[in-house]
Protein backbone atom coordinates (compact mmCIF):
# COMPACT_ATOMS: atom_id res chain seq x y z
CA UNK A 1 0.00 0.00 0.00
CA UNK A 2 1.42 3.16 -1.06
CA UNK A 3 0.37 6.48 -0.50
CA UNK A 4 2.31 9.56 -2.03
CA UNK A 5 2.46 13.12 -0.38
CA UNK A 6 0.05 14.61 -2.87
CA UNK A 7 -3.17 12.76 -3.58
CA UNK A 8 -6.33 13.95 -5.77
CA UNK A 9 -9.28 13.53 -3.28
CA UNK A 10 -12.68 15.13 -3.40
CA UNK A 11 -12.58 18.49 -1.10
CA UNK A 12 -16.04 19.00 1.00
CA UNK A 13 -15.08 22.77 0.85
CA UNK A 14 -14.42 23.07 -2.51
CA UNK A 15 -16.51 20.62 -3.62
CA UNK A 16 -13.76 19.28 -6.07
CA UNK A 17 -10.81 16.78 -7.18
CA UNK A 18 -8.12 18.85 -5.59
CA UNK A 19 -4.42 18.00 -4.80
CA UNK A 20 -4.53 16.87 -0.95
CA UNK A 21 -1.12 16.59 1.30
CA UNK A 22 -1.23 13.92 3.48
CA UNK A 23 -0.76 14.93 7.22
CA UNK A 24 -0.58 12.23 9.24
CA UNK A 25 -1.07 8.15 8.64
CA UNK A 26 -2.14 5.79 11.83
CA UNK A 27 -2.73 2.20 11.12
CA UNK A 28 -5.57 2.47 8.64
CA UNK A 29 -6.75 6.03 8.75
CA UNK A 30 -4.88 8.41 7.24
CA UNK A 31 -5.75 12.53 7.79
CA UNK A 32 -4.82 14.51 4.74
CA UNK A 33 -5.35 18.59 3.64
CA UNK A 34 -6.61 20.13 0.85
CA UNK A 35 -3.85 22.04 -0.94
CA UNK A 36 -6.68 25.01 -2.28
CA UNK A 37 -8.60 25.86 1.51
CA UNK A 38 -6.47 23.47 3.54
CA UNK A 39 -9.45 21.60 4.91
CA UNK A 40 -8.23 18.51 6.88
CA UNK A 41 -10.47 15.20 6.14
CA UNK A 42 -10.06 12.30 7.65
CA UNK A 43 -10.54 9.06 5.91
CA UNK A 44 -9.67 5.22 5.56
CA UNK A 45 -6.29 4.42 3.61
CA UNK A 46 -8.30 2.04 1.17
CA UNK A 47 -10.79 4.82 0.71
CA UNK A 48 -8.04 6.67 -0.42
CA UNK A 49 -6.56 4.60 -3.02
CA UNK A 50 -9.57 3.47 -4.36
CA UNK A 51 -10.51 6.98 -4.87
CA UNK A 52 -7.07 7.74 -6.11
CA UNK A 53 -7.89 4.55 -8.62
CA UNK A 54 -10.84 6.26 -9.99
CA UNK A 55 -9.23 9.32 -10.57
CA UNK A 56 -6.77 7.86 -12.76
CA UNK A 57 -9.00 6.07 -14.66
CA UNK A 58 -11.04 9.28 -14.88
CA UNK A 59 -8.12 11.13 -15.56
CA UNK A 60 -6.77 9.03 -18.82
CA UNK A 61 -10.78 9.45 -19.79
CA UNK A 62 -10.80 13.20 -19.66
CA UNK A 63 -7.05 13.26 -21.30
CA UNK A 64 -8.37 10.57 -24.56
CA UNK A 65 -10.96 13.33 -25.03
CA UNK A 66 -8.81 16.23 -25.21
CA UNK A 67 -7.78 14.95 -28.06
CA UNK A 68 -10.65 16.53 -30.07
CA UNK A 69 -10.07 19.32 -27.85
CA UNK A 70 -13.60 18.94 -25.84
CA UNK A 71 -14.32 17.45 -22.45
CA UNK A 72 -16.46 15.37 -21.16
CA UNK A 73 -19.16 16.35 -18.63
CA UNK A 74 -19.11 14.14 -15.76
CA UNK A 75 -22.90 14.29 -15.91
ZN1 LIG B 1 -10.52 22.46 -0.42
Amino acid sequence: MEIDLCQIYTCPRCRMETPHYLQVRREERVAISCSRCQTTSLLEAAELENHQAWWEAELEQILSGLEENGRDDEH
